[in-house]
């Protein structure tokens, strides 16, 4: 038998359960995966709390870990049994032991990189890949509004905008977090419990405000956003952290200047092997070069058996950067 984290309705932190499980065998095209560090997101509240329900009960919990493949199913052929590997965007169950995931969501783990610092940044940074190089391929000089900027994603994309030569403004929700995202690369930063955004934005770029902005606090910030973008700006709506978007009047797209929104996933940009290895790429070459540090501090270490402690913390916003379970 191993261990898990379940849960049979949705609601609090309250319904996760840590129980023992046995591990199937992977299927064909699967690897077993033995966890050593698991990537807490912030999705899992949403899945959890039932805004993105799972399809039946009870659910194992969790998408992304990093770990050493402990069996193969047949016709695999990217990973062997003892390789150091990381995933994201498996089904549900990553917050166990054992987790088995297609190949096409399996990466090899650099020597340089750890389990914890993998299992810190894998979704985290290919979201911020897709984002700042797709989604809106950002160039050196500009200047863009990153919301939640001393988060698990936002310290990332901090950093990862840094070595881009961008200029990114991230707002936060304490003096605390505002330094962490300066030492992290932020160019600018506002406190919005006491700051208003779009005026301060409009302060820091001499009165043009910027041409993208990526928000994924959502209900809380969307019209604030849009306040913040210049004419036929971009506003990329990626989370619901403060609630979902929702009756939002299109009119009022052209009324503030004929802006663009779009609400893409990581689904929508990383969704073969080729896809993942590009990304992938990209971010393993950042962080064995320093440019992105992800490492996590004790505090936010969680043993898997208190998943709900770790969700209780990150939905009280006093988290910085990432954090883990550790099985
Ligand atoms: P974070 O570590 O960023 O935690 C969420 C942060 O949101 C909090 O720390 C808090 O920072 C801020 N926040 C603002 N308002 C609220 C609120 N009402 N309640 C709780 N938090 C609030 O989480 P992640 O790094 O895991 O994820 C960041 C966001 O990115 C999430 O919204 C997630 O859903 C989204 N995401 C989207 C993906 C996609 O492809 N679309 C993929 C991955 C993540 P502060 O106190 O500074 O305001």
């Amino acid at each position: 038998m191993a261990k898990r984290i379940q849960f049979s309705e949705t609601g609090t932190p309250d319904v996760l359960q840590y129980v023992d499980y046995q591990p199937q065998d992977p299927q064909a095209g699967e690897v077993q995966v033995e966890n050593k560090a698991i990537g807490i997101n912030y999705i899992d509240t949403y899945v959890r709390s039932g805004l993105y329900p799972p399809a039946s009960f009870p659910a194992g919990l969790g998408t992304e870990a990093a770990g050493i493949v402990s069996k193969v199913g047949s016709d695999v052929t990217a990973v062997k049994p003892g390789d150091r590997v990381v995933y994201a965007q498996s089904a549900l169950g990553a917050y166990s032991e054992f987790h088995n995931v297609p190949q096409e969501k399996i990466a090899l783990l650099p020597d340089a990189i750890s389990f914890e610092q993998a299992a810190a940044s894998f979704l985290k940074g290919l979201t911020v890949y897709y984002l700042l190089r797709q989604t809106h391929e950002v160039q050196a000089g500009e200047t863009i509004l990153f919301h939640a900027a001393a988060g698990g994603v936002g310290l990332i994309a901090c950093q990862w905008a840094k070595a881009l030569g961008v200029k990114l403004i991230g707002t936060v929700g304490s003096d605390e977090k505002a330094e962490r995202a300066k030492q992290a690369g932020a160019w600018a930063t506002i406190n919005y419990q006491k700051e208003d955004i779009a005026a301060r934005v409009a302060e820091l770029t001499g009165g043009e405000k910027v041409g993208v902005v990526y928000d994924s606090v959502g209900k809380d910030t969307f019209e604030k956003s849009l306040n913040s973008l210049k004419r036929r700006g971009l506003l990329v709506s990626f989370g619901n952290a403060s609630g979902p978007v929702k009756g939002v009047d299109l009119a009022v797209l052209n009324q503030k200047g004929s802006l663009f929104v779009t609400r893409p996933s990581l689904n929508g940009y990383v969704t073969n092997r080729e896809e993942l290895a590009q990304a992938s790429s990209e971010l393993f070459s950042l962080i064995a070069s320093g440019a992105i540090k992800v490492d996590v501090s004790d505090a936010q270490k969680f043993p898997l058996s208190e998943a709900k402690r770790a969700h209780e913390t990150l939905e009280s916003r006093v988290t910085q950067g990432s954090s883990l379970l550790i099985p």
